[in-house]
């Protein structure tokens, strides 16, 4: 046995951002132990989003076509990835741990006399072997896991685990694959897709967020901060003390028990970095934290820190953005 699969996911919009989050740690997966990667995209008709996804740095791309594959079911889909797998023989399957993961993933796992190693973070090598990480107790504690298993090793990881890579200039071969299921099998029917309970906002899919902490004292100082989301073009989240006193929705709350987002820019505003802050956005592009706290665990992850009052850095930011937007 040998090779990554990572299986893309898409829906009736297109692909699901953590697709390619999966496929990045399935790259670094790949790096880690020299097996090629392969992207496969279960689906009808989606030979173009398998040619997409070969640009993104695999070794080779995959369409698995069936038509009881247009839109999902559990049953099509562990039908499909259980004979491409029983044909491949690959050592892992890695994907992304969105809903439709937590669906299937697990009995196609159990197909094989596996378990799924879920939501994890990621993964360090010793001795030789890939040893993966998850979150236990709310993100207080790391664990750290290994296969005892044979191959093949099933892993999903969680939103903002990897960065999503970079499209290259060049792409891997693409294959079309008619995907071996027998309709018969198929007893499910489909229905509309899942959608969580109504949020006024989507933060996972906001391109730039900025946050606010308990450093901004009072729920009055509130609008400075949506000043500076409003001059770069942003959304407006909290930590979570912040949604805890009311100041904001619940919906706004970025952490482990909140939203996880990976936006290209989050502003942290007087966060001083908790681990169940940091665990729902420490995927972000480029992480940029004011704090007057040198000290402050949050400029660990920043990719630029602002030692300083908020209350001088915001007002100074927001007169330069809007300098640079007039
Ligand atoms: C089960 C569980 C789940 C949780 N889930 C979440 C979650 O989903 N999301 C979440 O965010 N938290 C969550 N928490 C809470 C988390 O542990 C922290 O308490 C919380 O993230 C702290 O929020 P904060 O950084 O805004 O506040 P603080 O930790 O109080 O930090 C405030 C920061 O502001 C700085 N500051 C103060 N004044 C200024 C100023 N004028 N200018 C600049 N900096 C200033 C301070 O130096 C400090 O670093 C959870 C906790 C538990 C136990």
């Amino acid at each position: 046995m040998s090779g990554i699969l990572a299986i893309l996911e898409r829906g009736p919009g297109g692909w699901h951002r953590m697709s390619f989050e999966a496929l990045a740690g399935a790259l670094e997966l790949g790096r880690a132990t020299g097996e090629p990667v392969t992207a496969c995209v279960p689906g009808f008709g989606v030979e173009a989003a398998a040619a997409e996804a070969a640009a993104f740095g695999p070794a080779a791309a995959l369409a698995l076509e069936h038509e009881a594959l247009s839109a999902y079911a559990a049953d099509a889909w562990i039908e499909a990835l259980g004979a491409l797998i029983g044909a491949m023989a690959p050592s892992w399957v890695v994907l992304p741990h969105t809903y439709q993961t937590r669906d299937f993933a697990p009995a196609l796992a159990a197909r094989f006399g596996r378990a799924l190693m879920a939501d994890c973070t990621g993964f360090v090598v010793e001795g030789g072997r890939p040893v993966f990480e998850r979150q236990l107790f709310q993100g207080k504690l790391t664990g750290r896991f290994l296969f005892e298993t044979p191959k093949p090793n099933f892993v999903s990881f969680q939103a903002g685990a990897f960065r999503a890579p970079q499209a290259a200039g060049q792409r891997a071969p693409v294959a079309v694959q008619r995907a071996d299921v027998d309709p018969a099998r198929v007893r499910q029917k489909p229905e509309a897709p899942f959608r969580e309970a109504a949020q006024a906002v989507d933060l996972s899919s906001a391109e730039r967020i900025v946050a606010v902490g308990r450093g901004i004292g009072d729920e009055g100082n509130l609008e400075l901060a949506r000043e500076l989301a409003a001059a770069l073009g942003a959304e407006l989240a909290a930590s979570r003390p912040i949604c805890d006193n009311g100041w904001l929705p619940m919906d706004r709350q970025v952490g482990s028990s909140g939203q996880t987002v990976a936006p290209k820019l989050y502003v942290a505003l007087g966060i001083s970095g908790a681990i169940q802050h940091v665990v729902g956005m420490k995927g972000s592009g480029c992480i940029v934290a004011v704090n007057r706290d040198p000290q402050a665990p949050i400029f660990e992850i920043a990719d630029y820190g602002i030692v300083g009052d908020l209350f001088e850095v915001a007002p100074a930011l927001i007169e330069e953005l809007k300098k640079s937007a007039g």
